[in-house]
């Protein structure tokens, strides 16, 4: 039998794999992302790991440790460390209409190459031969940007192959779901290739990952079967953009994104999104976000309109970067009193202030819980009303006991 890694034990006992791929990318081969129902990226151990590799997934590993808030003038319990707060929108309107929200990281990306930061970009797009999917991939240039450009609400494992990409010695710009760009802080505090080569660390608010049964639903109440669909997006193309499936033989399926996500897709993420405690970039260089007003539900109190990002520097290197787009006009962008932020992400504040009540209630059942310092988790839980604490405590105890996390 193949001794098993003592943190993929713990977090996998735990369900906090969050899949971001790191421990197979450092494992020299020991460890394969697979995929695991109903439709997660997930860790297979295939040979034993090397201490040294152990060591460096015990510390960086989002499932173990999650990456601590740095240091900014400014600082919320729910929308983390800021320098400036701002709500925008790509300068070029192509840019605007093909991404997810105002094209604020499609517009950073494109400045971050052509000022010279970095040569080239890796982030996720649209798997071809399976669309719902996800693969990642270099961009080289702002068509390239574009055309990966939109939300894609399904795994991926960006860090699967991090290794290889620091050992080709260019610098990157690294766009990653909040984890994955933690996983990437946690991992340059023993790599110094990581500061050197990726100077730029993107991110977004990220409302948890669905499985792939959520979109192969989303398919199926279009009509159509998941096998037929050639091309698929889960939005964009407008804000917040309908998703979108065809099929080879040109029929077309549509669905408004309130139901895509409420009724699909949210009803599909995984457990360690729940107990998330920094699922606003709080690490990453800029974050970004939907600067909608939605209202409890998290759903935009709109039909279509031109998209709008919220946009929240988080350190000097971010600063300079968003200083750039806006004086070339990739980005035209205005202040944002943070107060509004409570406005724009009510779903959002919501969690953050109930991490504390489910990590407690999976502390009582002697489950692994990730290390989570320097996050503002117990400053935020000050901000829930004792009914919700009880309602998420007794309701994460059950679901752990009844084995449905
Ligand atoms: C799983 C998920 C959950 C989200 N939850 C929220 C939320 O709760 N609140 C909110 O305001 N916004 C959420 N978003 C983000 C939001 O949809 C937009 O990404 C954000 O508004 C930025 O829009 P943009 O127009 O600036 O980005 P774009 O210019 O469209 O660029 C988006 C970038 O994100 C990358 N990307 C897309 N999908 C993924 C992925 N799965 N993993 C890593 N990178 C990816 C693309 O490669 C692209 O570079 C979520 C996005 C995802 C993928
Ligand atoms: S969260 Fe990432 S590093 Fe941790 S077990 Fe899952 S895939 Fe591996
Ligand atoms: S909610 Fe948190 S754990 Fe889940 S995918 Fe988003 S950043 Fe990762």
């Amino acid at each position: 039998m193949i001794p098993s890694s003592p943190t993929l034990e713990r977090v996998a006992k735990g369900e906090l794999c969050a899949g971001c791929g790191l421990c197979a990318g450092l494992s020299r081969g020991a460890i394969a992302m697979e995929t695991a129902e109903p439709g997660y990226s997930r860790p297979v151990q295939k040979a034993p790991l090397a201490p040294d590799i152990e060591q460096v997934v015990a510390t960086a590993c989002p499932g173990s440790v999650v990456a601590p808030w740095m240091r900014a003038p400014e600082r919320h319990p729910s929308w983390g460390p800021w320098h400036r707060t701002l709500t925008g929108y790509a300068g070029d309107s192509s840019v605007r209409h093909a991404a997810s929200s105002g094209g604020a990281i499609s517009a950073l990306l494109i400045e971050a190459m052509a000022s010279g930061l970095v040569e080239r970009v890796l982030h996720v797009v649209a798997d071809p031969d399976n669309p719902t999917r996800n693969i990642m991939h270099w961009s080289h240039s702002p068509q390239e940007i574009i055309e990966g450009a939109g939300s894609r609400y399904a795994a991926s494992s960006p860090l699967a192959f991090m290794d290889e990409a620091l050992d080709d010695g260019r610098r990157f710009a690294f766009v990653g779901k909040p984890c994955d760009v933690s996983a990437v802080r946690q991992l340059a505090l023993s790599d110094p290739r990581v500061d050197r080569q990726i100077p730029i660390k993107l991110s977004f608010f990220c409302g948890g990952l669905p499985a792939h049964a959520g979109a192969d639903r989303i398919i199926r109440a279009m009509g159509l079967e998941p096998e037929e669909v050639t091309a698929f997006r889960y939005r964009g193309n407008g804000w917040p953009g309908l998703t979108r499936a065809r099929t080879a033989d040109g029929r077309l399926g549509e669905m408004r994104y309130a139901e895509s996500w409420g009724r699909h897709l949210s009803a599909q993420v995984q457990f360690r999104c729940k107990i998330c405690p920094d699922a606003v970039g709080g690490v990453a260089d800029i974050a970004c976000a939907d600067a909608w007003y939605g209202g409890e539900s998290g759903y935009p109190s709109f039909d279509e309109q031109d998209g709008r990002s919220l946009i929240m520097s988080r350190t000097a290197v971010g600063e300079a970067l968003l200083d750039g787009a806006l004086r070339s006009g990739a980005l035209v962008a205005e202040p944002l009193d943070i107060k509004e932020v409570d406005l724009m992400q009510p779903a959002q504040a919501r969690r953050k202030r109930l991490v504390g009540s489910r990590l407690a209630a999976s502390a009582i059942l002697f489950q692994p819980r990730p290390a989570m310092k320097g996050l503002d988790v117990a400053v935020a839980s000050r901000h829930a009303t004792l009914q919700e604490k009880a309602k998420n405590f007794i309701g994460t105890a059950r679901r752990i006991v009844l084995g449905r996390r």
